[in-house]
């Protein structure tokens, strides 16, 4: 079967059955990397990821409009709020800044959010947003993932040691998406085979027909943003 990874951080080409994969950067450092390595299986997010607030030059944010606005196919990410970190007040303003300017280029939006659904959702209430909310090893609740399906949400699961987030069994089935999240495409086709073959098992549902849907949720994501 072919795969697509809708959340890593390789800097290479894909494994030879991946047909896509979202390359997501973490610090501002990344992006001209990945900006050169954008072709049409690699697909790629700018963006400063919670835990590396810190690494920000003074002119971030115009580096990164700029870079979007001469690419319209690049997107957002990974962005959002880690419970985990530290200088959550300050995680949110990144968050919320970064997610202005998603919206105001109207980009897909890759989200690192781990025990601060409320704070992410009160600023997605404030903006409204109609892009794509890609919503990355989604670890939410149902009631999560209701509140999130407002918002126009993509829930990407992967391996969490070897079982699947429960939430897969009830997520859209026009919402659903897997990733590797790793580094290296040595183990990425295997995990996206994995991650795929055990959300069919907890739906009960055809194993090929619920990876030709995630490669089709896969598509929507990539074509939305050019
Ligand atoms: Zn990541």
């Amino acid at each position: 079967m072919k795969y697509t990874d809708a959340h890593c951080h390789i800097f290479s080409a894909p494994a030879g059955n991946i047909t896509g994969q979202v390359c997501n950067a973490t610090t501002a450092a990344d992006w001209g990397k990945l900006v050169q390595n954008a072709d049409d299986r690699t697909h790629v997010c700018i963006g400063i990821h919670p835990w590396y607030i810190d690494s920000v030059t003074p002119d971030w944010a115009d580096c990164m409009r700029e870079i979007l606005l001469s690419n319209p196919q690049i997107m957002v990410g990974e962005i959002g709020i880690d419970k985990y970190h530290p200088d959550i007040d300050r995680q949110i303003e990144f968050f919320a800044q970064q997610i202005e300017i998603a919206i105001e280029m109207n980009r897909p939006t890759h989200l690192h959010c781990v025990g601060a659904w409320d704070k992410v959702l009160h600023i997605l209430k404030g903006h409204g947003p109609r892009i794509p909310i890609i919503a990355h090893a989604f670890g939410g609740n149902t009631a999560i993932m209701t509140a999130l399906a407002e918002y126009n949400t993509y829930f990407s699961y992967g391996m969490r040691g070897d079982h699947i987030a429960d939430t897969a069994k009830i997520a859209p089935v026009d919402k659903i998406l897997v990733e590797s999240d790793s580094d290296t495409s040595t183990a990425q086709a295997e995990i996206l085979a994995t991650a795929t073959r055990e959300i069919a098992k907890l739906r009960g549902c055809d194993v090929r027909e619920l990876n030709e849907q995630i490669n089709k949720n896969f598509t929507g994501v990539i074509n939305y943003a050019g």
